[in-house]
């Protein structure tokens, strides 16, 4: 598949939605570019005693609503426009939560899978350093996203912490629970997803039990909401990973699923390798015909541009849940919205992530943990107060839940930008 030039189709959504939602276009101007961008090449010792350089950026796009916050990719696909994309769909998405953020992504063009436990460790390490004056727990907080987990933020808070000679777990999130990490940031993206879900389901009437869903990614966010939907009586008709994936009209048992994935991975602990084909007794399909399987809901849950012009006349399912960042092209928003598909889309149905990861920097902010409970309430809370926002105003201005979920983001960003003084303030 042709990588898409996910920038500028991130953009050109902007302006429309901008459009649709009447803010003034200084706003959108000011949206139409990021506030900083940091490129850096990373050194890396490797096992073999060579040196290898691995291309790295940091982008914080707006800051408007406060510090900013985003994940830091490690993939082989990583790209400055595919970062760009990422931190700006993080600026809408916290504004229309209501989190007190802006946005901001990083990455790093490597095959993580392909190095050492001691490579990647140098690797993350590596990243600190080119952007230990660029990130901090007051401007710009990182968090794990696609191939980056608990253990490699809690390398890069220590790393931080060295350099800057002082502790400093506010700087990053997402980090192991004995290192200041949050109860519940491990699940938290799943089961933000989950709860938009539910509200979903019973806006719509629908039964967990004849409800069928296939997910494409079985990862930290796939996995969690896979559990979750199971728990709750739908029945995961198909999921996948990088490998392939794998169908079941009966459904799967996502427990037996997980252990799979779990014992075959290489290395432990650090990734799962180990793809969900292994299973047998389950007819394989690839990634692209689990997509247009014919199915309730439809979650995909790994990378972005997956649904586009090439495919959208083959999607079938009525209910798509954008648990992956930007997985729908913009392109073909207004096409699925005239054809009834109902997205819920990424910038609030991801939302989980960044908002337990919000609670995460404000416990370490106050040094006092919250138990389990309060994490889980705590967020069903803002989901469910995020999802009703944009429900409602889609249905009286009769408009798709993403046109809405802009509307909500960027009318609190030009607020907080009118707070300084609009232009009819100052020619007075
Ligand atoms: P992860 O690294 O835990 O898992 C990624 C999964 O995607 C793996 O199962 C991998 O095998 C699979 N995958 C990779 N390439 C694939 C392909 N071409 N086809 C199908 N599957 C493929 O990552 P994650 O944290 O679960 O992130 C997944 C998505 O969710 C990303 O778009 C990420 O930006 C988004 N997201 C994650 C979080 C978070 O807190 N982790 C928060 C918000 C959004």
């Amino acid at each position: 598949m042709q990588q898409p030039d996910v920038f500028s189709d991130a953009i050109a959504r902007l302006e429309r939605l901008g459009r649709e939602a009447d803010i003034s276009p200084e706003v959108i101007a000011m949206l139409r570019q990021p506030k900083a961008v940091l490129s850096a090449s990373l050194p890396v010792r490797m096992d073999d005693g060579s040196n290898r350089y691995f291309q790295a950026y940091r982008c914080r796009y707006n800051d408007e609503l406060g510090p900013t916050k985003g994940g830091i990719r490690f993939h082989p696909g990583v790209t400055l426009e595919e970062v760009q994309a990422l931190a700006l769909w993080m600026t809408i998405k916290c504004a229309a939560v209501g989190l007190p953020y802006g946005g901001a992504k990083g990455g790093v063009v490597v095959d993580p899978k392909a190095l050492s436990h001691l490579e990647l460790e140098r690797l993350s390490r590596a990243y600190v350093r080119a952007m230990a004056n660029f990130i901090g727990p007051s401007t710009d907080i990182p968090a794990p996203d696609v191939y980056t987990n608990a253990r490699i933020m809690g390398w890069m808070m220590d790393e931080y912490e060295t350099i800057h000679r002082t502790k400093a777990p506010g700087v990053i999130t997402g980090k192991p629970i004995r290192l200041g990490g949050s109860l519940g940031r491990d699940e938290a993206t799943g089961r933000g997803a989950f709860l938009c879900i539910q509200q979903l389901v019973r806006e719509r009437s629908l039964e967990p039990k004849r409800t069928t869903v296939a997910i494409q990614g079985f990862g930290n966010a796939g996995y969690n909401v896979a559990r979750l939907l199971q728990e709750a009586g739908f029945r995961i008709i198909a999921v996948s990973d990088s490998q392939g994936a794998v169908y079941s009209a009966d459904g799967f048992d996502v427990h037996s699923l997980y252990e799979v994935k779990q014992q075959t991975r290489k290395l432990q602990g650090v990734y799962c390798e180990g793809s969900v084909c292994h299973l047998v007794d389950h007819k394989r399909i690839s990634n692209a015909e689990l997509l247009e399987l014919e199915v309730d809901i439809l979650i995909p849950a790994a990378l972005e541009g997956v649904i586009g012009k090439h495919n959208v006349d083959r999607i079938r399912a009525p209910f798509i849940v954008e648990v992956a960042n930007g997985p729908i092209m913009g392109d073909v928003d207004e096409l699925l919205f005239e054809r009834g598909t109902v997205v819920l889309p990424d910038v609030l149905a991801n939302a989980g992530g960044v908002t337990v990861s919000y609670f995460e920097w404000v416990q370490n902010r106050s040094g006092y943990a919250w138990t389990l409970a309060e994490v889980r309430s705590r967020l069903a809370e803002v989901m469910e107060r995020g999802f009703q926002a944009v429900w409602q105003l889609a249905h009286t201005e009769k408009r798709s839940l993403r046109s809405a979920a802009y509307t909500v983001a960027l009318r609190r960003i030009a607020e907080a930008i009118d707070a300084h003084g609009t232009r009819e303030y100052f020619q007075q």
